[in-house]
C-alpha cells in the first residue's frame, strides 16, 4: 500500500500499458476469430456451391446423354421438331431449364423450344459469343459451356450447356444446347447463406476466364458476362496456394482443394477470397467477401471492447487521481506539520533552518536574524495554566505577523521564543524595527476577563558579519539577547564585546547552579532603625562567595538566577536561612524585631511560593507579625489580578508587604491605592541626591505624603549621612536603613550588634 501511494502514477502507467497490451491482444484475437469464422463459413459455401454446381451440370449432362441416345436411335427424328421435343421432354420439364435447342454441326437450328420456326434463328457459328464454344463442342466428347448470355427468344439470362451427337463413326451429327437459367439454382443455394448481401460468388471457366455465373450479375449482367476475369487473379490464386498451403497449381486443381487468402483487385479493394477448382468441368468456384465487411463486423465488437477499455481506463484514472491527490495533500500536510508550529501556525525551526540555509547558499544580500524572548512569560503558564499561555502565544504570533512585511520570515523557535529573519542590515533601521516589535508585544493581552502584560527582549545578529551559518547566527543573536534580558524590554545588536560578558555569565551561571549545595551562599542582615535610632528590624541580603569568582554581588547573581530559572530554589534557601537564623536571635533578646526578606518577581510568581512560606514559618516558629516581604514594583508588570489576591492572602496571615525601590519602576502613585501594602521603601537613588537635588527632595516629600495618606509606613534606604537622616526626619520619614546606621552584618556580627542594642 505504501509502495502504491509513493508511485501512484508509475503504477498507473504500468497498469495502463498492461491494459493496453491486453486490450490489443484481445482485439487481435477477436479479429482473428472473426476472420476465421468468415473464412470457415465462406469455405463451406464454396464447397456447397461447388457440389451443387457439379451435380447440376452432371444431371444435365446425363439427361442430355439420354436424350441424345434416344434421338440417335431414330436418326430421322432429328428432322422433326415435335419428335425432338418428345425426346427432350424430361429436360424441358425441368424448371431449371430456360430453353432447349438442337442445331446442325454448322450451327443452324433444327429445333428450338422457344421458337416454332427454328430456321429463322441465327446460326450459332455466326454469333461471336457462341462461336468459340460451339466449335469446341464439336471436338470435345464431354459437355461444354457456352458463354452466359441473354436469350431474347427465351427472355432470360442463361448458361448454354452443349453436347454433340455423333454417329457410330464419331462424326458430329447435331449439337444439343440446354440453356440453364443462370441464376435460379444459385439463388436457391445462396438464399440459405447468411449475410449473403455481402457475399460474392462466381463460377469462372478455366479456359478463357469468362464468368459462367456471378451473384452480382443481376444488375450489370452484360458487363460482367462480357468481360473475362483478369488472369492476374489466377496468378494470385497459385501464388497464395503455394505460399500459404504449399500447393502446386496442379495439386490445387487435381485434388480440388479449397484455399482462402486476401485478394486485392485492381481498384485496391481487398477481399477475403475462398475458392475451389472443379476438375470435371474445369471451373473455378469462387467466393469473395469484402475485407471491409469482416472489418465492420470486427469493429462492432472492437467498439464494445474499446468502450470498456476506455471506461475502465477513465475509472482507474480518476481512482488513481483521487489517491494521488489525497497522497499529495497528505504529503503537503506532513511537510506543513514538519515545518509549522501547530499552535500559532507560524513556521518552526525546521523551516527556519531550510530558509536561512538556502539564503546563505544563494549568497543573498545581508540579512538579519532577530531573536525574541518574551519576558516573564513563564509566569503566565505557571499561574494560569497552559491554556492561557497558549492564547497569549497565538496573539503574539498575530502581532508579529502584523508588524512584519511579506519579505520577512516569522518563526516560532520554541516556547516563548520567536525568530524573525528580515532583509534589513542598517543598525538604525534594525533598532527601529526591533522597537516596533517590542512595542507591539508589550501591549496588554486580553484573555477572557484577564489582562496580561509581558515584555519582550530582542537580540539581533547580522549575516554574514555575525555568522555564516544558522547556528553561529543564533548564538550571536542569543548573546545579544542575553544583553537585552538584563534590562528587559529592549533590543541589542550583537557586538564582539558582548561575547566576553556572555562567557563570564555562562561561567557564573554554571557556578551558581552548584552554589547552594556547595554552601557558598549565605545571608547578611542590615539593621533598620526608627526616628529615635532604636532597632526596628533587619533586612536579609544574600551573599555569594565562590572560590574562583570571589564575591559575586547580588545585583549580578539574583537577576541571573531569575533568567536561568534558579530563583525558586535560591528563594527557598534565602527564606528558610533567614527564618532559621533570626528566630533564635529574636528569642535571645526577647524581642520579635522585624525581619525583611527580599522576594524576587520569579519567586513570588512561583505557584508553590505561598505553601512554602507557610511551611517555613511553621518549621522555624517565626512569628508572622515579625515578617515583612519586600517586593519590587517590577512585580506589577506581571498580572495584577493574580497578585492582589495573593498579597491579601499573605497579609491576612499578619505578614507585612513592603514596596522596595519605590519610585524607580513602572507603578504610578495612583496604583498604590489598589495595592495591599504596609511599607514604602524610598529608593537609595533619591536619598543620594536629597541634599542638593531639589527634584529629589520634592519626590521624597511626595512619596512620604502619599504613602502616609494611604496609611503606609515610610522607610528610607541607603542613608549614609547625618544630614540625609535629618532631612528625611524633617520630611516625616519614619524608619531608616543605611551605612550611617550599619552596614549589612554577618550572623555573628548581628548577634554582637543586638547585644549593644538590648
Ligand atoms: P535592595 O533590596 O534594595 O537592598 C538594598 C541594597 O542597598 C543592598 O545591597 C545593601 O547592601 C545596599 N545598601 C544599604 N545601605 C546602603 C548605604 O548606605 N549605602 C550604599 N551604597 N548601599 C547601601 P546588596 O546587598 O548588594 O543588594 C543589592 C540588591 O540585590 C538588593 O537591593 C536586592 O534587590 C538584591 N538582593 C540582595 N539580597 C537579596 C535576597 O536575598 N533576595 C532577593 N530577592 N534579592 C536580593
Ligand atoms: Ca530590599
Ligand atoms: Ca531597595
Amino acid at each position: 500500500m505504501a509502495l502504491l501511494k509513493k508511485n501512484v502514477w508509475l503504477i498507473f502507467y504500468i497498469l495502463g500499458v498492461c491494459a493496453t497490451l491486453l486490450f490489443a491482444s484481445i482485439s487481435y484475437l477477436k479479429y482473428k476469430n472473426i476472420s476465421f469464422h468468415y473464412q470457415n463459413a465462406q469455405e463451406n459455401i464454396v464447397e456447397i456451391v461447388s457440389n451443387a454446381t457439379y451435380s447440376l451440370f452432371d444431371t444435365h449432362e446425363r439427361l442430355m446423354d439420354i436424350i441424345g441416345v434416344s434421338i440417335l436411335q431414330n436418326e430421322h427424328h432429328l428432322y422433326e421438331s415435335h419428335k425432338i421435343e418428345h425426346h427432350a421432354r424430361p429436360l424441358l420439364d425441368n424448371p431449371t431449364l430456360g430453353a432447349f435447342g438442337v442445331t446442325k454441326p454448322n450451327g443452324e437450328f433444327i429445333y428450338a423450344s422457344t421458337d416454332p420456326n427454328p430456321k429463322n434463328l441465327q446460326s450459332l457459328l455466326s454469333i461471336p459469343e457462341s462461336r468459340d464454344s460451339f466449335l469446341e463442342t464439336l471436338t470435345n466428347p464431354k459437355m461444354t459451356f457456352g458463354r452466359t448470355y441473354f436469350s431474347p427468344s427465351a427472355n432470360l439470362w442463361g448458361m448454354p450447356l452443349r453436347k454433340t451427337l455423333r454417329d457410330p463413326q464419331g462424326n458430329p451429327v447435331a449439337v444439343m444446347t440446354a440453356l440453364l437459367r443462370s441464376n435460379i439454382i444459385y439463388d436457391n443455394i445462396i438464399s440459405t447463406v447468411k449475410n449473403k448481401e455481402n457475399l460474392i460468388i462466381f463460377v469462372v471457366r478455366d479456359r478463357d476466364l469468362y464468368f459462367q455465373y456471378h451473384s452480382q450479375a443481376n444488375h450489370v449482367n452484360k458487363v460482367i458476362y462480357d468481360t473475362p476475369l483478369s488472369s492476374a487473379f489466377i496468378d494470385t490464386v497459385y501464388e497464395n496456394a503455394s505460399k500459404h498451403y504449399h500447393l502446386s497449381s496442379s495439386t490445387l486443381r487435381e485434388n480440388e482443394r479449397i484455399v482462402s487468402f486476401i485478394y486485392e483487385d485492381s481498384k485496391g479493394e481487398k477481399y477475403l477470397t475462398s475458392l475451389k477448382f472443379n476438375n470435371t468441368y474445369q471451373l473455378w468456384v469462387v467466393s469473395h467477401t469484402q475485407l471491409k465487411t469482416v472489418m465492420n463486423d470486427f469493429l462492432q465488437t472492437f467498439i464494445v471492447y474499446f468502450v470498456f477499455y476506455l471506461g475502465f481506463g477513465t475509472l482507474f484514472f480518476f481512482l488513481f487521481k483521487m489517491i494521488a491527490t489525497a497522497e499529495e495533500k497528505r504529503r503537503k500536510d506532513l511537510v506543513y506539520q514538519a515545518t509549522h508550529d501547530p499552535l500559532t501556525a507560524l513556521p518552526n525551526r525546521n523551516y527556519l533552518q531550510q530558509r536561512v540555509t538556502s539564503k546563505i547558499d544563494a549568497k543573498e544580500a545581508t540579512f538579519s536574524l532577530l531573536y525574541i524572548d518574551m519576558d516573564h512569560f513563564k509566569n503566565i503558564n505557571d499561574s494560569f495554566g497552559h491554556q492561557f499561555g497558549d492564547y497569549v502565544l497565538i496573539e503574539i504570533a498575530h502581532r508579529l505577523n502584523a508588524v512584519c512585511s511579506k519579505d520577512t520570515i516569522v518563526t516560532r523557535y520554541g516556547g516563548d521564543e520567536f525568530i524573525i529573519v528580515a532583509p534589513l542590515a542598517e543598525h538604525d533601521v534594525l533598532m527601529h524595527f526591533a522597537a516596533s516589535l517590542i512595542e507591539a508585544l508589550s501591549k496588554p493581552y486580553h484573555v477572557h476577563d484577564l489582562v496580561f502584560s509581558v515584555g519582550a527582549s530582542v537580540g539581533i545578529a547580522l549575516c554574514p558579519y555575525h555568522g555564516r551559518d544558522l547556528d553561529t547566527l543564533l548564538r550571536s543573536a542569543d548573546i545579544a539577547l542575553y544583553e537585552s534580558k538584563k534590562i528587559k524590554n529592549t533590543a541589542h545588536i550583537f557586538a564582539d564585546t558582548m561575547q566576553e560578558g556572555f562567557l563570564k555569565n555562562i561561567q557564573i551561571e554554571q557556578a551558581l547552579r552548584s552554589a547552594i549545595s556547595n554552601g557558598e551562599l549565605f545571608l547578611v542582615y542590615q539593621p533598620q532603625v526608627d526616628k529615635e535610632g532604636t532597632l526596628y528590624g533587619i533586612e536579609a541580603l544574600a551573599r555569594w562567595k565562590n572560590p574562583t569568582l570571589g564575591m559575586v554581588p547580588p545585583d549580578c547573581f539574583i537577576p541571573l538566577a531569575e533568567t536561568v530559572g534558579l530563583m525558586p530554589q535560591l528563594g527557598k534557601f534565602i527564606l528558610e536561612t533567614a527564618c532559621f537564623e533570626i528566630k533564635p536571635l529574636q528569642e535571645c533578646c526577647c524581642y520579635d524585631f522585624k525581619l525583611s526578606i527580599n522576594i524576587s518577581v520569579r519567586q513570588f510568581m512561583e505557584p508553590s511560593f505561598y505553601a512554602h512560606l507557610l511551611t517555613t514559618i511553621e518549621a522555624s516558629k517565626m512569628s508572622n507579625l515579625a515578617l515583612t516581604l519586600e517586593i519590587t514594583e517590577n512585580l506589577f508588570i506581571e498580572d495584577i489580578h493574580y497578585l492582589i489576591p495573593l498579597l491579601q492572602q499573605i497579609r491576612a496571615l499578619g505578614i507585612e508587604i513592603s514596596m522596595d525601590d519605590f519610585g524607580t519602576g513602572y507603578s504610578s502613585l495612583s496604583m498604590l491605592k489598589k495595592l495591599p501594602i504596609d511599607e514604602l521603601k524610598i529608593d537609595k537613588s533619591f536619598i543620594d541626591g536629597i541634599q542638593n537635588d531639589e527634584m529629589a527632595q520634592k519626590m521624597v516629600q511626595n512619596i512620604i505624603t502619599i504613602g502616609k495618606n494611604f496609611g503606609m509606613r515610610i522607610l528610607a534606604e541607603g542613608v549614609e549621612t547625618q544630614e540625609q537622616k535629618a532631612l528625611l526626619l524633617a520630611f516625616g520619614c519614619d524608619y531608616f536603613q543605611g551605612y550611617y546606621f550599619s552596614k549589612p552584618l554577618a550572623q555573628k556580627e548581628l548577634e554582637q550588634f543586638l547585644r549593644t542594642c538590648f
